[in-house]
Formats: C-alpha cells, structure tokens, sequence
C-alpha cells in the first residue's frame, strides 16, 4: 500500500461538505463586498516568490522548488499573494479599473514540520484589494474577514491589529531593534541571530524566542511611526469603529511576510483545546510588491485565511456544517424489464431537481431495499411485476412508511409536490 506523502491528507467523501459549505460561504461573502474570483497558477517561475526583498522563513527555507525538463525553475505557490499580483500586472488588470477586488480559494505548499493544524498542502481563502491608499479599504478588508467568521457561526475569535507604518517609519523601527537586539545575539536561537541583520522585525514572532528576556522587553512599532503613520492607523481605526468591528490592538504583531507597511492583522481562534496553531488568518497592506513583480507604483491590502484550521475551530466549537443532501427518491427495480423502467423514473427524477439514485451493485430486491434505506432516502420508488402490469410505481415515505401506487407518468410530479419542491 501506497501512503500519502508526508504532511498531506485526503479529503473523503464523508468530510467533504465541510468544504463546500466552507467555499460556498467565502463566495457568498465575495459577492456581498464585490469581490470577483481569479485563479492563478499552482506553480509559478520562481522568481514571483523568491524576491530580493522577501527572506521570509516561508520563502527561503519552505518552498517547493524544482526545474522543468527545460530548465525552468519553477515553484509550487506557498502563498497565494504574489501569484495575484504577478498575474494582476502581467493581464494590466489596473487598466480597466483604478481599484481591483479580487479574491482566490486554492491550495498551497509550505515545507514545513506537519502538526495539527499544520501541513505541507493546505488550502486558503484570501482576498487583495489593489489600487487604492485609502484607509476605509483597511477597515472594509478586515470587515470582510469579521463578516466572514460571523458567517461559520465561529464566537471565540478575536481580530488583533497593528501598524508597521510607512517605509519610513519601518526602517527606523528596524534599526531600533537591530540596536536593542545586538547585545543579546549570542542567546537568540540560531534562526533569529540571522535575522538581526536581515529582518529584526521577525524576531518579534519568533516561536522559539517568544518568551526571550529581550523579545519581551522589545520596543514597539507605535514608537517609531510619524506622524502620518500614525494619522493613518487612526483613520483605520475609526473606520473600523464606524463598521461595528470588534478588534483588539496588538503591539507586537508584525506579521511573516517582508512586504507589508502601514495596516497589519490577524484574526486568532481562542477556543479551548483548539491548539498552538491558532492563527486562523492574517493580512495586511503592502506599497511595493505590485511594483517589484514589475507593475506600476501601486498599494494593495489583503488577507489570508487558512481553511483546515477554520474548519478545526468550526468543528471545536460543535459548528454545523451543511450537509449534503440526500436522496429524495431510491429507485428499486425487481428484474430487468423494471429496471428499465427504474432507469427511466430516475433520469426523470434528476431532470425534475430530485436527488435520486439506484442500487448498481445489488439486484436482489431485500439488498436493493437496505442500500435504499441506508442512503436515508426520503422516498422509495418500487417497481415490481404488479407495478409494471398497472404502470404504476409504488412510491414509500420512509418516515411515515405510507406507502402508494401511483401512475407512472405522474410519479415524479407527486414526489416533487409531497416533498414541496
Ligand atoms: P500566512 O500566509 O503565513 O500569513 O498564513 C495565513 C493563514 O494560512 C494562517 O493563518 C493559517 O491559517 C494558514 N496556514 C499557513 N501555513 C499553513 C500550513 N502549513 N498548514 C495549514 N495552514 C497554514
């Protein structure tokens, strides 16, 4: 037997509808803040992630890299950002529109240690917003990230939020924290000895150093924002406010990725038992990205959901999910000559909106009948010798057990009118 690579898992047929009714949702949502769906790629040429100005963990240590056999060197996506963006400039999607609201549902490939919660494929929701400054497009973002875990049903989530501020306000954080974190060098663990010079910012959501002396003492970004940054959030914040969104401010959140500025956020499960990946999805605002991957000068703001730990919470908090549907109707044939008939009712069933199904593996009426009954169909549909001889099908409520020879030619209509469809 073969088993699924590391880090993977199958969705099977008894868990799926968690996935739908999850995708159907975030679609829903979609529709209500008008946003339009784009796909892109799974693998990208390399370059769209591995940027000079991305040393991410998730970029430099997690992707998937590989050459095609003509020497392309390619990338299975480990986010969904910049393959929006690359696709957003490449099809000059800023032409038509001065602000573009696009949002992606799909898989993505991180190398990285599975634990729950945790996977090596795993699936997001995400939505960009490209082309505008405005700080009312941060609160509508976040907004629809809030109506969204509104919509699961999901209660013990929380929305935190911070600010980088602008590039300038960034850089003097970063060297603010390249100071106060080079005398502790030597008791930082290996990865965050790279990043004092690289990134400090990192250093703040390092796992491993989360409890370090210095990370707890560190200082905050609020210090170092000027006065439009600062202006800025404040605007976010209002905006928020005028929304109705619950939101708490977080000091030390930075977030991973290396390209955002102004606008940060994550929205975090505090569910109990839920686990140490609780970060059920984070985004925030980026200025240069669409500009590196060789667009013009514009800003974007976007998140990122992950939809194996949303479902996780959904399950935690004993959230149902819409289940699929089930039979309407099960057909049950005696011998040949009925089973054509049978064929004939369910094709009809289908093309009337009935979900409606027959047994192709068994054709012995008591295994036909129990398939019926296991597959919680509402209704049985017989077809016997007698039935044939009358041209009728005698139709059985499975709750009720009232069962009725009707005629053929109106079988499906009576169903549909019973069932008040
Ligand atoms: P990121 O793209 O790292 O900002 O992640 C956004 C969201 O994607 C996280 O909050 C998670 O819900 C999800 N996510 C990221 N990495 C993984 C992973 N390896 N396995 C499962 N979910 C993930």
């Amino acid at each position: 037997m073969i088993s699924k690579a590391k880090g993977t898992y199958d969705v099977l047929p008894t868990e799926s509808y968690k996935w739908h009714t999850l995708e159907e949702k975030a679609r829903q949502i979609c529709v209500l803040f008008g946003y339009k769906e784009v796909r892109t790629p799974i693998f990208e040429y390399r370059e769209v992630f591995h940027r000079q100005n991305e040393q991410s963990d998730m970029v430099t240590k997690e992707t998937y890299n590989f050459m095609d056999k003509g020497d392309r060197g390619l990338t299975l996506r480990p986010e969904g950002t910049a393959g929006v963006i690359r696709s957003f400039v490449e099809n000059k999607l800023y032409v038509e529109n001065p602000l573009n609201k696009l949002y992606y549902i799909g898989p993505n490939f991180r190398y990285e240690r599975p634990q729950k919660g945790r996977f090596r494929q795993f699936s997001q929701f995400g939505v960009e917003a490209i082309g505008s400054n405005d700080p009312a497009l941060d609160a509508e973002v976040i907004g629809l990230a809030y109506a969204f875990i509104q919509k699961l049903g999901l209660k013990g989530v929380r929305v935190r939020i911070n600010t980088l501020g602008d590039n300038e306000s960034r850089a003097d954080f970063k060297d603010a924290l390249k100071k106060h974190f080079e005398p502790h060098v030597d008791t930082l663990c290996d990865d965050c000895k790279l990043r004092i010079e690289k990134n400090p910012l990192r250093i703040l959501d390092c796992k491993v150093d989360q409890q370090h002396p210095a990370v707890l003492k560190a200082p905050t970004t609020q210090d170092y924002l000027n006065d439009s940054s600062k202006d800025y959030f404040q605007q976010v914040l209002a905006y928020l406010d005028a929304a109705n969104i619950d939101y708490e401010i977080a000091p030390k959140l930075v977030r991973g990725l290396d390209y955002y500025t102004h606008t940060v956020f994550e929205i975090e499960a505090d569910i109990e038992g839920f686990g140490a990946q609780n970060v059920l999805g984070g985004g925030g605002r980026y200025q240069s990205l669409v500009k590196e991957l060789g667009g013009p000068d514009l800003p974007g703001i976007g998140f990122a959901f992950g939809m194996e730990r949303l479902i996780i919470a959904m399950e935690s908090e004993n959230i149902a999910f819409n289940e699929d549907k089930v039979n309407d109707i099960f057909l049950i044939a005696t011998d040949t000559t009925a089973r054509i008939q049978a064929i004939k009712l369910l094709f009809e069933a289908r093309q009337q909106g009935l979900v409606a199904d027959m047994d192709f593996v068994s054709t012995s009426f008591k295994a036909q009948l129990k398939s019926g009954l296991k597959s919680n169909a509402k209704y049985l549909g017989i077809i016997g010798e007698s039935e044939l001889q009358n041209k009728t099908v005698s139709l059985k409520n499975t709750t009720t057990q009232q069962q009725e020879e009707i005629p053929v030619k109106i079988a499906i209509r009576s169903v549909k009118s019973w069932l008040g469809k």
